[in-house]
């Protein structure tokens, strides 16, 4: 019987290699051939990787075949954002400066789902070292949203989001400094989540905003990307990482505990704000009957200082990109311009021709903030507004288990069209805060929007280090929404669904 990566889920998969249903191996088989045949139209990849996915494969088959307990998820098919290390590719961020980086070692989140499983099938492609929301500053390639090839996946995880939204993966790991996991999830009507900062190690992660940069997963179910999250934390607090911290665990074995009596937060701003597409506020206005039908009580919540969250944003995030990105010196690590008779003209040439517009842009952005002077007024000010947001989430997590709100303001936008960076960061506007505070927040889609007929999502954000409930009430508007428009929790975008990816 053909297997296809459209119908099942990384659940489903890892139970049917489990009980004999179909091999490793011929999970690979699918998987790369969905890759044949659709990528050309997605391009999310920057590298595929058949040999170590059918390596991997073939060791979970003969570990079967000898009786052997298999791990939770094993057979899955997982894509790999560019930046994490996986020894055997290249790690490039989608930037020249890294072109031809080979991976030294494996990241910790890498390890850890191979470790349960998983059979890496490439390294996915995203906006350059991560700065972006489109995935447009890859310096090798665009990746095509599934949806509508002329539309942006999103970003920066783009490449990730999209490899999952066409069936060409089960699973995918990305990284969320800003809002890199769930807006293009969002664009690209999948699961992503960002959990609680700490929670994932970020130990062979190339660094963007340390202390704002954290690992998630991307897959089509809550249960998948819940079942993922277990294996990132399986084996407790990474050493590696300082931030990292052990977490609670039990993440899929509690998806669909009851939420009734448990108290929704809305933040009324959040829904009359500028820029909020109709059919998106629908999606969330949806989302909170569905949570109020389950037994939930909906609760306004005040957060008075959200106002200053992109601003803030945009100090800390670009001050530490700033000090991270240093150590590519054109001596050390990557691209060395040929031809120059000093180290400061072969660090400044090559840094100058290496990077692109916007990695650049980042980094002056960084060097001015954090110069005498400009940092108490800039820097100073921005970690202010920081501990000011991070305390109106704490007081509202007071009130409420869960907040809901939008996760992108719009549908997925076209090439192009937001060509002013400030008109790019706003894409960000509800995702960013959560980075601030460092709680943990997932999106859900929620179908297809009325207007634009292009996925439409809602972000829940969970209270610091409660992402077990977090994970179930995004499981209940999953089960709510399914319930409401008659579809299953697995879907392919509809382009891809049977064009390929089959193995007969
Ligand atoms: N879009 C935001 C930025 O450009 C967030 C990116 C991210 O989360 N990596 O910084």
């Amino acid at each position: 019987m053909g297997i296809s990566l459209d119908t099942l889920t990384a659940a489903q998969i890892a139970a049917g290699v489990a009980a004999g249903k179909f091999t490793a191996t011929e999970v690979a088989r699918a998987a790369l051939s969905a890759i044949e045949t659709r990528e050309a139209d997605v391009q999310a990849f920057l590298q595929v990787t058949p040999e170590l996915a059918l390596e991997a494969a073939a060791r979970i088959d003969v570990a079967r075949a000898a009786g052997e307990s298999l791990p939770p998820l094993a057979g899955v098919p997982l894509a790999i954002k560019d930046n994490m290390n996986l020894a055997g590719t290249r790690t490039t961020c989608a930037s020249r400066v890294l072109e031809n980086y080979e991976s030294p070692y494996t990241a910790t989140c890498v390890r850890r789902m191979l470790d349960a499983g998983c059979l890496p099938v490439g390294k996915a492609n995203m906006d350059e070292f991560a700065f972006g929301s489109s995935t447009e500053s890859s310096a090798f390639h665009r990746t095509n949203n599934p949806w509508d090839l002329e539309r942006v996946p999103g970003g920066s995880s783009g490449g990730s989001a999209a490899a999952v939204a066409a069936g060409m993966t089960a699973l995918a790991l990305g990284s969320d400094t800003g809002g890199s996991i769930r807006q293009p999830a969002a664009l690209c009507g999948v699961v992503g989540m960002k959990p609680t900062y700490g929670v994932v190690s970020r130990y062979g992660v190339v660094a963007f905003g340390s202390s704002l940069d954290q690992v998630g997963p991307f897959g089509r179910t809550v249960e998948d990307v819940a079942l993922a999250l277990d294996a990132l934390t399986a084996g407790g607090r990474d050493p590696f990482d300082g931030t990292s911290q052990e977490a609670e665990g039990g993440f899929a074995a509690h998806i669909d505990d009851d939420i009734a009596g448990l108290r929704v937060g809305v933040i009324p701003a959040f829904m009359e704000a500028e820029g909020l597409a109709p059919e998106v506020k629908a999606a969330v206005e949806g989302a909170l009957r569905t949570l109020e039908a389950q037994g939930a009580k909906l609760v306004e919540v005040d957060l008075p200082h959200l106002d200053a969250a992109i601003a803030a944003y945009y100090v800390i995030g670009p001050a530490e990109a700033f000090s991270n990105l240093a150590r590519f010196d054109g001596v050390r690590y990557g691209y060395q311009e040929a031809g120059c008779t000093n180290l400061a003209e072969q660090s400044s040439k090559s840094r100058a021709h290496g990077f692109g517009a916007e990695a650049k842009r980042r980094q002056m952005l960084g060097a001015y903030l954090l110069s005498s002077g400009v940092y108490d007024k800039y820097y100073y000010a921005a970690q202010k507004a920081r501990s000011l947001i991070t305390e109106d989430y704490a007081r509202a997590y007071e009130q409420v288990d869960v907040i809901l709100m939008p996760a992108s303001p719009t549908t997925a936008f076209k090439f192009g069209e937001l060509s002013d960076p400030t008109q790019m960061y706003l894409s960000d506007m509800f995702t960013i805060s959560i980075n601030i505070a460092g709680n943990g927040g997932i999106t859900v889609p929620c179908g297809v929007g009325a207007d634009s007929g292009l996925p439409v999502a809602v972000q829940l954000v969970g209270r610091a280090f409660d992402d077990r409930r977090l994970l179930t009430f995004a499981r209940a508007v999953e089960r709510g929404h399914a319930q409401a428009a008659g579809v299953p929790g697995c879907v392919v975008a509809p382009d891809f669904a049977g064009k390929g990816g089959e193995l007969a």
